[in-house]
């Protein structure tokens, strides 16, 4: 049904349906109902034959409805349908006075409106043109009728009621009539103005990646030009000069990069090309291209990586660099001292599947909390005063988060603001090869910029020919190479490189895409296929200005062995020559000591995170045993008295605190930590973990930190706040049961739906001694207060909603009361959930508690019983000879 109700929505929606279409299938079907409706009504009055035969007919255009719409024939059917009732039913109706007159008159309007509602231009008019004659046939014929049995019919009468019915039809076809040919035309003008766009999107898109093709050729001159500059050791001046060219052409070329990246998501057509790739190398190269920048700026670079990590995932390798390029440049750059740490985990599924989860933290300027939610805005810097110096265009975090929605991830930050963020990054990949990668090496050597350049190897009896139309790129190969002595012939055209190919033999040729006459894909296919040539088995790369992760593997198909893009540098121009020269033909001459330094930078000793850590409040009050056993984490209340301010358990405990506070005219508060501190707990327990759940005191209890707590993790994507709606040992069951959880595997969503759920499923509940402290801390009233201790009155203190309330009242002694108490918590055994049960206590004697065990174990036996100390925080308001009955009801996760 829901089903239906949903692709009828859909169907009368969707503006690719012609308006006509879809107008006739909502009044044909809206008719239908409401004949229905009369049928029944007929029926039940006494017609039932004609109720019958109407309801048979109603069936049988209902069917005939679907099947135009499954045939997808609806505008025939409308035509029939229309033409049946204007032609047929109505004159029938007429003649056979099945109608009255002001059935008819409003017969006739019904297929007016219809008609013209239902079937477009001419067949439109023709009906309506047919349904006027044989409406006037119908009556004149009615006329003549009666006129021959002898009666006396009214003419001037029919004439009066078929002018008027003629009005009002004509005047409702041309309302209706005129509003569809508006709606048609703002459709005609917006689906015109759609396409206009798509057009002009296109020819931008085109422009943006001619544009980039383009602009990379003069950067590549000026990039490897300028690297032979850096090269000669020329003055302290020309280096710096140089250098500076260099970050500017490196940036013009991230800004070229970006927006081409930007164009293609807006069009649509940005894809990733999933491929399996080596973790490790992967991770190496980033690695390799950013420890030099955070050694720059004197930033620690910690690395730690998952040994658990599979050795080979499936994905697209080049984006998944691109993120974490992206990320980790912005932690150095907006970081001014400190240290910048990327951390990997790796969560494997059942499925073959696993969860990798790349953690950038920084201790950088942090972001404001109100920035957060621009951050993934295109073009837009957040904190612009503070960052003002700060190269960047607002791009990257815009793209990062495309291709994580694209890739099937998510992407989270955490940031304290001038404390630092912390970027989380989530992408699901399939395995290829689940061997854990272990502890990581970086293997592959790289020049290190800035320092005095060495060559990485020397090969002067290898072979290399170098094909581009544009002589300013062959010089820069021709140039970059030098150093390495190879012999290196240069051409410009397909054709002459075939006529090198075809005298010579070359070991590596690095090949052009994008030439006049014949581009670099035709020419590798002919080199390959020279007869007589002697370069046929070459080792031939692809050195193209056309960047992407697909135009890699568009080249692999082609037969390619390598792949460059340009701007290209001599370290990678290098490594790739290298990679393919025949080892025999090369001397190493780089030394061991780039690796070394390098290597530096990885830990060694893996610091796991926690997918998810529970969080409470110290007024929580779960045992020490249980915080530990469950790694639950706690933020403590303070208390305040006249003698200072005192951390709840640890810098005050409850004895102490209940004997200062026999003195009657003694100030005690209760404070529960303010948002910046609970800014500060939330932002250390993520270092050490992926998501915080954070279990709150009751937001409607006096001094609760709910409401801190939920501000503060406005600031983080990554904490998660419940209002337990419960104090003490409930609220700390809760904790309990959520750890129970994480530590089963369950998602964070998963958890906090459970916890929702559970909020009605903890029973919180204390019998008091007397109601003074409670009126203290301001949780009663007063005068109740007084009340209570007059008539020796022990109420029971309940939660419900989240609110405190006295639940039962008993008169009598301390040991009566609580017997009662304990009966009444316990009043129905079969919806306890026997797991465990607290019994938290302020101010009670060793015998008292062992009574008190006593009545409990007579009447239900739990799996453990845990005797809890109340916090410091939580005995202030209760006051001594305090102690609670908190457990589980009726609750399965
Ligand atoms: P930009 O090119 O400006 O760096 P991004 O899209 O990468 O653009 O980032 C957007 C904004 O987010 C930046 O301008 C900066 O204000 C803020 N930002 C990003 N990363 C960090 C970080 N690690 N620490 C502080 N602020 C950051």
């Amino acid at each position: 049904m829901m089903e239906w109700h949903d692709r009828l929505v859909e169907y009368l929606h969707d503006s690719r349906v012609s308006i006509y279409d879809r107008m006739f299938m909502l009044v044909s079907l809206i008719t239908i109902l409401g004949t229905m409706f009369a049928t029944i009504i007929m029926a039940v009055m006494g017609s039932v034959v004609t109720g019958a035969v109407v309801f048979l007919l109603e069936c049988i255009m209902l069917a005939i409805i679907l099947i135009g719409y499954a045939k997808n024939i609806l505008p025939i059917v409308a035509v029939v349908i229309s033409s049946l009732l204007a032609l047929v039913s109505m004159p029938y109706a007429v003649i056979s006075d099945q109608l009255s007159q002001l059935g008819i008159a409003l017969g006739y309007m019904f297929c007016t409106v219809y008609i013209t509602l239902v079937i477009p231009g001419k067949a439109k008019k023709i009906i309506l043109t047919l349904m006027a004659v044989a409406g006037i046939g119908a009556i004149a014929f009615k006329y003549c009728m009666k006129y021959s049995a002898g009666e006396t019919p009214d003419l001037s009468g029919y004439i009066m009621d078929f002018v008027t019915v003629a009005i009002f039809c004509i005047i409702s076809a041309l309302i209706i009539g005129f509003q569809i040919h508006l709606f048609l035309v703002e459709t005609m003008n917006s689906e015109k103005q759609r396409k206009e766009i798509e057009k002009l999107h296109d020819s931008q898109n085109r422009f943006f990646s001619s544009m980039s093709h383009e602009i990379r050729t003069p950067i590549n001159t000026i990039i490897g030009l300028n690297e032979m500059i850096l090269r000669e050791n020329a003055s302290e001046e020309i280096n710096e000069n140089a250098a500076n060219i260099q970050n500017a052409s490196k940036m013009l070329l991230h800004l070229i990069n970006d927006i081409l990246d930007m164009s293609k998501f807006e069009s649509g057509e940005m894809t990733v090309t999933n491929v399996p790739y080596h973790t490790g190398d992967m991770l190496s190269d980033v690695v390799g291209m950013l420890w030099i920048r955070a050694k720059e700026k004197n930033l620690d670079f910690k690395i730690d990586v998952s040994p658990e990590l599979p050795q080979e995932l499936l994905g697209d390798e080049v984006r998944i660099k691109q993120i974490l390029i992206n990320v980790l440049t912005n932690a150095i750059k907006y970081t001014r001292e400190g240290s910048v740490k990327l951390q990997i985990q790796c969560e494997k599924k059942d499925d073959g599947y696993a969860n990798v989860i790349y953690s950038i933290s920084d201790t950088g300027m942090g972001i404001k909390k109100e920035s957060i939610p621009y951050l993934f805005t295109a073009f837009k810097r957040v904190d612009e005063d503070k960052n003002r110096y700060i190269e960047g265009t607002g791009l990257g975090l815009s793209i990062v988060k495309r291709f994580v929605d694209l890739m099937g991830g998510k992407i989270t930050v955490n940031s304290v603001y001038t404390k630092g963020s912390t970027f989380i990054i989530e992408i699901p990949q399939k395995i290829v090869n689940d061997t854990e990668l272990g502890d990581i090496r970086v293997n592959q050597k790289r020049g290190i910029e800035g320092t005095a350049y060495v060559t990485s190897f020397e090969a002067p009896k290898a072979r290399v020919l170098v094909v581009d139309d544009t002589a300013a790129n062959l010089l820069v190969v021709e140039k970059l190479l030098r150093a390495t002595k190879v012999q290196l012939d240069a051409v410009s055209s397909g054709k002459e490189a075939l006529q090198k190919t075809f005298d010579n033999t070359y070991d590596v040729i690095l090949m052009d895409h994008m030439m006049p006459e014949m581009d670099g894909i035709e020419c590798l296919h002919k080199i390959r296929k020279q007869k007589g040539g002697l370069s046929c088995d070459a080792r031939i790369v692809a050195l193209t200005a056309n960047a992407g992760s697909d135009t890699e593997l568009l080249y692999a198909k082609e037969g390619f062995d390598g792949y460059l893009v340009k701007p290209v540098t001599g370290k990678d121009l290098e490594a790739e020559v290298y990679r393919l020269l025949p080892k025999d033909l090369v001397v190493v001459t780089g030394t061991d000591e780039m690796i070394a330094q390098e290597s530096m930078a990885w830990i060694k000793d893996h610091q796991k995170k926690d997918a998810i850590r529970i969080t409470t409040e110290s007024v929580a009050d779960v045992p020490l045993e249980l915080q530990e056993k469950y790694g639950i984490r706690v933020i403590k209340h303070m208390v305040k008295t006249e003698d200072g301010i005192f951390r709840d358990g640890t810098e005050i405990e409850t004895r102490g605190l209940l004997g200062y506070m026999e003195n009657e005219d003694a100030r005690v508060e209760t404070m529960a930590p303010d948002e910046a501190e609970h800014e500060v707990f939330f932002s250390d327990q993520l270092v050490k973990a992926n998501n915080v759940i954070h279990l709150s005191i009751s937001s409607k209890v006096e001094h609760s930190g709910c409401i801190a707590a939920e501000e503060a993790a406005t600031e983080f994507d990554n904490v998660f706040v419940v209002d337990t709606g419960h104090l003490s040992s409930g609220q700390g069951l809760m904790a309990i049961e959520a750890a129970r959880l994480a530590e089963n595997g369950m998602s964070t969503e998963e958890i906090l739906k459970c916890m929702n759920k559970m909020k009605s499923h903890v029973y919180t509940s204390f019998v008091v001694d007397s109601m003074d402290y409670l009126a203290r801390a301001g949780q009663i009233g007063n005068s109740a207060a007084r009340a209570c201790k007059a008539f020796m009155i022990h109420p029971i203190i309940t939660l419900k909603k989240g609110k405190m309330g006295v639940g039962r009242i008993f008169l009598g002694t301390r040991e009566r009361a609580w017997e009662r108490y304990v009966a009444t918590a316990f009043r129905v055994p079969g919806k306890i959930d026997r797991r465990m049960l607290f019994i938290t206590y302020v101010g009670m004697t060793q015998k008292e508690l062992e009574k008190i065990n006593e009545m409990v174990s007579r009447r239900i036996e739990f799996d453990k019983v845990y005797f809890q100390k109340a916090s410091p925080a939580i005995a202030v308001n209760c006051g001594p000879g305090t102690f609670g009955l908190l457990f589980y009801t009726d609750y399965n996760d």
